[in-house]
């Protein structure tokens, strides 16, 4: 199998952390390395298939869990239902669309507030991640007076 640029930062955390590097795991990656932009187990598992014959649901899933664990990916549960990926590991806050579902990167939002996290600490909680998650109807739908 060829290398790809994805590769060698997936390699090295797998090696690191006592995993077994395999061509599943590489061709997932590459998958939503390439792709900047969330997706679903389901449309990882048809993106992955022609490269991957065979492969089952479990299977993305068990690697997206160990993606996460190795803080590969992140996962983003939107409240309507739908669990994506997300291979922008950076804290950035997101907008959910109520009417058709879309998840989208807030770019130019504020990230995570540090005071919230700031808050916890002194609460007394040991925080290792925040989302920020905005809910309403985006641009398109409001557009076309969805609701
Ligand atoms: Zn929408
Ligand atoms: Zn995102």
């Amino acid at each position: 199998m060829r290398t790809h640029p994805a590769d060698s930062l997936l390699t090295e955390k797998l090696r690191a952390s006592r995993h077994r590097v395999t061509s599943q795991r590489l061709v997932i990656y590459r998958e939503l390395h390439a792709r900047k932009q969330h997706v679903t187990a389901d449309q990882l598992l048809d993106a992955v298939s022609p490269a991957l014959p065979g492969i089952a649901i479990p299977t993305v899933y068990a690697t997206l869990f160990l993606l996460e664990e190795l803080g590969l990916v992140r996962r983003v549960s939107t409240g309507t239902g739908a669990v994506l990926f997300d291979s922008q590991v950076d804290p950035h806050a997101h907008t959910v669309c109520r009417s058709c579902g879309a998840l989208a990167d807030l770019a130019d939002g504020p990230g995570i507030p540090p005071e919230a996290l700031r808050s916890a600490t002194d609460a007394g909680f040991a925080p290792d991640h925040a989302q920020l998650l905005i809910w309403g109807r985006c641009a398109d739908c409001v557009a076309a007076g969805a609701h």
